[in-house]
């Protein structure tokens, strides 16, 4: 895992860090969570439009590109339970609670990419994490969305 943030296009980044910042601070919903706002300035960023938060389709994806028929969530790795992420590491108290509820949230994840699948949807999930390396992230994002 990369330990410098933001490496290459540092200025571009710059802004993106500060304007995410200022409409996290600006906003209550809890899905728009600071590496959800970067990856939204990316993709617009790279000449993709979207929808976001689309309720009429399974799991509400947080960006819907409909004449791709694709859909991009940015996933927490703490409740989303990251594989292998250092900052999924379950809590050291109340386990059994915690592996419950993240069972829960990982098994809720899958079924909604199968039901999209069924629906003719292909989904890209992005980790908080990624955020860190901006420029795999970019082609991430655009072998996705090509
Ligand atoms: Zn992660």
């Amino acid at each position: 895992m990369q330990s410098a943030r933001f490496e290459g296009g540092q200025s571009m980044v710059d802004s993106i860090d500060a304007k995410a910042r200022s409409a996290l601070m600006s906003r209550v919903r809890a899905k728009d969570t600071l590496p959800e706002l970067v990856v939204r300035k990316l993709v617009f960023a790279n000449g993709f439009r979207y929808r976001l938060h689309v309720r009429n389709l399974p799991g509400s994806p947080d960006l819907v590109f409909p004449t791709r028929k694709k859909v991009i969530f940015v996933h927490g790795c703490f409740w989303h339970q990251h594989e292998g992420c250092r900052r999924a590491r379950i809590p050291k108290s109340n386990v059994d609670f915690w592996k419950v509820k993240f069972g829960k949230n990982k098994s809720r994840d899958e079924q909604t990419i199968r039901s999209l699948a069924e629906l003719g949807w292909a989904t890209l999930v992005l980790w908080e994490c990624q955020v860190n390396d901006l420029v795999t992230l970019k082609s991430t994002i655009n072998e996705f969305l090509a």
